[in-house]
């Protein structure tokens, strides 16, 4: 593509096509194939052994898809990315290149429902221990971090709170101690509303099925890799160290400051299998293209939903990272370019057989669990995600029988406003 110095409007649409010029379309094309005929049996052998780039088995590498790791890399300014079948098998690629048996990563609080599981339940399972952390400040964070420390986790907003950490001085702990800082960006929409490689982290994980897919119509994950990482610091073995599944290469050593990204690839992807579809990749491709326009317009509406929302008599509170009561407001203005997602969540007044009927009878906004849609989502935590969990629990992770997600969309404003007002016109108090 030339010039780097592109901005991420321009990014978002070009950055990548050039994988695909023989044809001089202008689209990319979606290639369905399984797998790649060597040129030899020395080429296939190169192709093995690591020596050479090129295409071995579409659970490794796929023309679409790397289009797709390129524009991604481009816009989050990253060395390197790899796309994954969902945004799960991001956090887990990720996590398992990182930590071993015996190791731990120290987290967050605040994660989204399947990473607090996977986390809490499989990984200990496999012998990694998760510290969570009592908060996301890094003093917390700091009382965790122990010799076999090899990550600390966030999410740049977090759930269902939107809470936002600190990422900068999360990122001056990690430097500190050395340890790799991840963070999902799922809700920085792709770098555009929040990029935390401005901010000190070393990985980003990103749940593509949101944001960057934009439509609804396809699960992904990405995995990036900000290149700004020590690998050689003796506390990465399988990174810098012998490679058992590739007769003893050693990833530092051949591939420097892209090791991360390639270990996740040629370890990762190849023994874990969740590959995305290049169908899929093509998809994501097509959502990127117009994914600044989509997250601008989509804020915007929040703004204006919840501000109405704040006014109506049958809400009990609002909580919005946009609004100055939001315990993450500063942080939100620091790390948000636009000082907010495009989700917030309301309590209704009434009980949960109101809000169940208030749900109900929507016509425009969709009930569903999903964010990041072209379609309004409104998520009732208390009936669908947080269903099994008990009361303790339910108010401990802050869900009560009234509150409501809400993840706007791209309909008119005023036709969502109506849309909310004949619902709650159908809610008795
Ligand atoms: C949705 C989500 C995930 C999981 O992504 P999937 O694509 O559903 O597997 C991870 N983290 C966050 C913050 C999410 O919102």
């Amino acid at each position: 593509m030339g010039n780097r110095n592109y901005r991420f409007e321009t990014l978002q649409i070009h950055a990548g096509l050039d994988k695909d010029t023989p044809s001089g379309a202008r689209g990319i094309s979606i290639t369905p194939t399984a797998a790649y005929r060597f040129q030899s049996c020395d080429h296939a052998a190169r192709l093995f052994e690591l020596s050479e780039p090129g295409n071995i088995y579409t659970r490794l590498q796929n023309p679409t898809t790397a289009a797709y790791e390129e524009r991604i890399a481009a816009l989050y300014g990253g060395v390197g990315a790899l796309a994954v079948a969902s945004g799960m098998s991001s956090v887990l690629v990720a996590v398992l290149s990182l930590a071993q048996q015996g190791d731990n990563i120290v987290a967050s609080p605040y994660l989204y429902g399947g990473t607090y599981n996977l986390f809490r339940c499989t990984l200990r399972r496999l012998g990694i221990e998760c510290r969570i952390a009592p908060s996301v400040s890094a003093a917390d964070f700091a009382a965790l971090v122990d010799e076999r420390t090899k990550a600390i986790y966030v999410e740049s907003m977090g759930n269902p709170t939107c809470a936002v950490p600190d990422l900068e001085a999360l990122g001056q702990l990690a430097k500190a101690k050395d340890v790799p800082f991840v963070v999902d960006n799922t809700f920085g929409a792709a770098g555009f509303l929040c990029n935390p490689f401005d901010w000190g982290a070393n990985i980003v994980v990103d749940s593509a099925t949101k944001w960057i897919n934009g439509h609804g119509t396809a699960m992904g994950g990405i995995i990036v890799d900000g290149g700004n990482y020590n690998w050689g610091n003796g506390k990465f073995p399988q990174i810098d160290g012998p490679s058992e599944g590739y007769h003893g290469l050693n990833l530092y050593e051949a591939f420097g400051n892209q090791a991360f990204i390639v270990k996740c690839r040629v370890d990762g992807l190849r023994d874990l299998g969740c590959c995305p579809s290049p169908f899929d990749s093509y998809l994501m491709l097509i959502g990127l293209e117009t994914l600044s326009l989509r997250v601008k317009q989509e804020v915007e509406s929040t703004w204006r939903l919840a501000e109405y929302c704040r006014n109506h008599p049958k809400v009990k509170s609002v909580s919005f990272v946009g609004f100055e009561s939001h315990p993450s407001h500063e942080n939100a203005k620091k790390y948000y370019s636009m000082g907010s997602s495009a989700v917030f969540t309301i309590e209704l007044k009434g009980t949960l057989e109101s809000t169940v009927r208030f749900v109900e009878s929507l016509h425009l906004a969709a009930h569903m669990t999903m964010i990041g849609d072209s379609i309004t989502v409104v998520t009732h935590p208390a009936s669908t995600t947080h269903k099994q969990l008990g009361e303790a629990d339910l108010k401990a992770a802050g869900v009560t029988p009234t509150l409501l997600r809400i993840s706007l969309g791209l309909e008119h404003v005023d036709d969502l406003i109506a849309d909310f007002e004949q619902a709650f016109s159908c809610v008795e108090l």
